[in-house]
């Protein structure tokens, strides 16, 4: 190898390519937005929103601010809230769980699946109370977990299954979308994820009429038919912006490309890095991922990390601190939950992007061979 090569930077995440690619489309639509001075509701979210409805497969998207709020106002238009329990894998970004308080609601921490680090059937039926009125499936680093289990042992059990679909824009369970398999699904549009805002957005999708119109009242104040000023419910100020609206729309004609490159640089991570060096997160069979992250499991995750970063490679981890032992969270802890705590220290995110070259995902895998001494 030469200098050059091995002093070569791999960014975690490049957004810029992304950016470049729509930048023009993007300038147009806000200078027809700056023009009218529509900059909060209006033709171009209802635009967006007809648009995301479509692409899922639901009947209706709300924009809302944020991916959070789209889970804490799901919940609430469910009428979820004191009292009420929520089953939820512990191994989550913090926003799913803190929906669930946010909602007034208990949160149910489950274990995982080895392979996949997903919910399944078997830990949602383990951890539910008759408290319980919803699950809340997760779809992890883009990956949708076995959604027939778990429909099913919800509607044993009585719960409204509520997908937290912010990783997962364009994945698929047998399919169909994520988002459109449970009541609701919720996605963030947080400017790293699959599809991303020039800053600070989220959608439901439904197809659920009632819930989309309680959803579009809480997030505008509680306002209800009777006009402006009618407040029927208590409400909030969560409304996705004409300008991140036309960001949205103008990048959802490019998700599924972009998708596609990043499921043929995963697959090249799995071809390139030898059973040695340590797995990949698996994808159900039945599922087709967004490929958000590419997770690997490796045993001294602190030291290769720390090494990789020495040679310019970044990553990331997701997440280091399982939700259940969070200072917030650590009441609602009932037991432990093996699977989430030994992963926790194993999990190493690796450099992952749609305009990722692949000879960077193969001085990824070059490198931590190398590292772990694992193809002799
Ligand atoms: C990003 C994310 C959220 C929260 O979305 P925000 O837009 O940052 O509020 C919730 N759940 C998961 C799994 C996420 O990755």
């Amino acid at each position: 190898m030469t200098g050059v090569i091995e002093t070569r930077v791999v960014p975690f995440l490049d957004l810029a390519p992304v950016t470049r690619e729509v930048r023009s489309d993007v300038m147009a639509r806000w200078a027809r937005i700056l023009d009218t001075g529509t900059f909060v509701g209006g033709p171009d979210v209802e635009s967006f929103e007809r648009a995301f409805a479509r692409y899922c497969g639901s009947a209706e998207a709300v924009g809302v601010g944020n991916g959070t709020d789209a889970l804490h106002l799901t919940l609430r238009a469910l009428e979820i809230g004191p009292g009420d329990e929520v089953v939820v894998p512990a191994n989550t970004f913090v926003a799913t769980v803190e929906a669930i308080l946010l909602a007034g609601a208990r949160p149910r921490f489950a274990d995982v699946d080895p392979d996949t680090l997903l919910l399944t059937p078997e830990s949602v039926d383990r951890v539910a109370t008759a408290e319980c009125r919803a699950v809340v499936p997760v779809h992890l680093y883009g990956q949708v977990p076995d959604m027939d289990g778990i429909l099913a042992v919800a509607a044993s059990r009585g719960l409204l299954v509520v997908e937290d679909a912010a990783q997962a824009q364009g994945a698929t369970w047998r399919g169909r979308r994520a988002g459109s398999l449970g009541i609701a699904g919720c996605f963030s549009f947080y400017p790293g994820k699959n599809l991303g805002a020039f800053g600070d957005a989220g959608a439901v999708t439904t197809s659920d009429v009632g819930v989309a119109a309680r959803l579009r009242s809480l997030r505008d104040h509680g306002r209800g038919s009777g006009g402006h000023y009618s407040h029927d419910r208590l409400g909030t100020n969560s409304r996705l912006d004409a300008l991140q609206a036309a960001v949205l729309e103008v990048k959802l004609g490019r998700l599924d490309v972009w998708n596609e490159s990043r499921r043929v640089l995963v697959d090249r991570y799995r071809e390139a890095l030898p059973e040695s060096v340590g797995r990949l997160v698996v994808e159900h069979p039945e599922a087709s991922s967004s490929n958000h992250l590419a997770v690997l499991r490796v045993v001294d995750r602190d030291r290769c990390r720390d090494e990789l970063a020495s040679r310019g490679i970044a990553t990331g981890i997701h997440y280091p601190t399982p939700c259940h032992v969070m200072v917030p969270y650590a009441a609602y802890a009932d037991g432990p939950l093996p699977v989430v705590e030994a992963n926790a220290s194993r999990i190493l995110s690796l450099p992952l992007h749609p305009h990722m070259d692949v000879s960077d995902v193969d001085r990824v895998c070059d490198v931590l061979t190398s590292l772990v001494g694992g193809s002799a």
